[in-house]
């Protein structure tokens, strides 16, 4: 075979190759743009040095477990939506995922029954009450119950298909872990913690049943609930889980497709109106970006189209959220400049 024929075909292929990679480099953490690498590790940096002596706040305790986490673990992750990760501090130590779940158990619920069934069979308005208000229930007869708080939560893994409670256990973990891109496993000892002292939640599976908002068996739905809560994560998970939905969908580490992009639609306004218990509108008034935290301490925020970011510190405010976590992220969107309601006049 004469190779030299093939010479100006093989170049042409290579440069049709460089191509199609500049094409697939997105803009977003190129060099001279808003959100080049050197800015990203610039802002992370900053913010890691200015908050990491903040000693305000304190582990949740309600959940006994929790109370013996580690305060100091303090880590913070960006993946873009292109799939470049950037970190700084403890990525490695894991804390339980908590509220922050909610999120992906309500994406697969309106993956797999459409948008209108959430909206219907649990409501997305916000309740104006505490996270595990049986008042919120009572006072609108099982309507408006929002996936976010314990009661939709509840419900939302009621909905989540699967015959009996271990295939609905299987598809959450899968769910969970297609958001992260690893298999994540459960914190065994958070789980019994909770489980053993859980019968607030129980009480509310139960008063969503007598309301016909409970879709599988209460008892059943509050323990693969509370189970889900108990999922390990690290920061780096959380940012990917923030990432995967900030691309549409599709993890932009593994590639996977793990929701649709309309799936992404309606799942981030929830986080925006209910995503920070108590604090939700504080927060999205100064970072303009849909969240969610947990007790665990992990919170994460979507920069829709450009990335997801995380921070894991346990130490709670009085609202149930993450106090560095919330400073950081507040730091970083305004240092890159990306709440995306930041507009610049034509
Ligand atoms: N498993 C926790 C509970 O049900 C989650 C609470 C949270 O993170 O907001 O109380």
């Amino acid at each position: 075979m004469n190779t030299t024929n093939h010479k100006p075909g093989r170049l042409f292929i290579a440069a049709f190759s460089l191509c199609l990679l500049a094409g697939t480099i997105s803009s977003i953490a190129q060099p001279g743009n808003p959100l080049s690498p050197e800015k990203i590790n610039a802002a992370l940096d900053e913010a890691f040095t200015k908050f990491k002596d903040v000693k305000d706040g304190k582990n949740a305790d309600y959940i006994k477990e929790l109370a013996n986490v580690d305060p100091d673990i303090f880590g913070i992750a960006l993946v873009t939506a292109d799939g470049q990760v950037f970190t700084k501090g403890d990525i490695e130590s894991k804390v339980s995922i908590q509220s922050v779940s909610k999120v992906f158990t309500m994406a697969k619920v309106i993956e797999e029954q459409g948008h209108q069934a959430i909206q219907d069979k649990i409501g997305v308005d916000a309740t104006g009450e505490v996270f595990n208000s049986i008042v919120a229930v009572e006072r609108m007869r099982g309507k408006e119950i929002n996936p976010l708080v314990n009661p939709g939560a509840i419900a939302s893994t009621s909905l989540i298909s699967g015959a009996d409670s271990a295939a609905k256990w299987k598809n959450i973990v899968q769910v969970q872990s297609d958001f992260a891109g690893r298999p994540l496993s459960l914190n065994m000892p958070v789980y019994i913690s909770e489980a053993g002292d859980n019968l607030r939640n129980q009480a509310i599976a139960h008063l969503l049943l007598a309301y016909g908002r409970m879709y599988f068996d209460p008892v059943q739905a509050t323990d693969i609930y509370t189970k889900q809560c108990a999922l390990n994560v690290n920061t780096k998970d959380l940012a990917t889980m923030a990432a995967t939905l900030a691309n549409g969908g599709v993890n932009p580490v593994t590639k996977k497709k793990v929701v649709s992009p309309e799936t992404v639609m309606y799942t981030l306004p929830v986080m925006a109106t209910a995503g920070l218990y108590d604090d939700t509108g504080i927060w999205f008034y100064n970072s303009g970006l849909p969240a969610k935290s947990g007790v665990g301490g992990g919170l994460l925020a979507v920069c829709p189209g450009k990335f997801g970011i995380a921070v894991v510190s346990p130490p709670l405010d009085a609202a149930g959220n993450s106090v560095k976590a919330q400073l950081v992220i507040r730091y970083v969107v305004e240092k890159l400049g990306v709440n995306p309601y930041l507009i610049q006049p034509k």
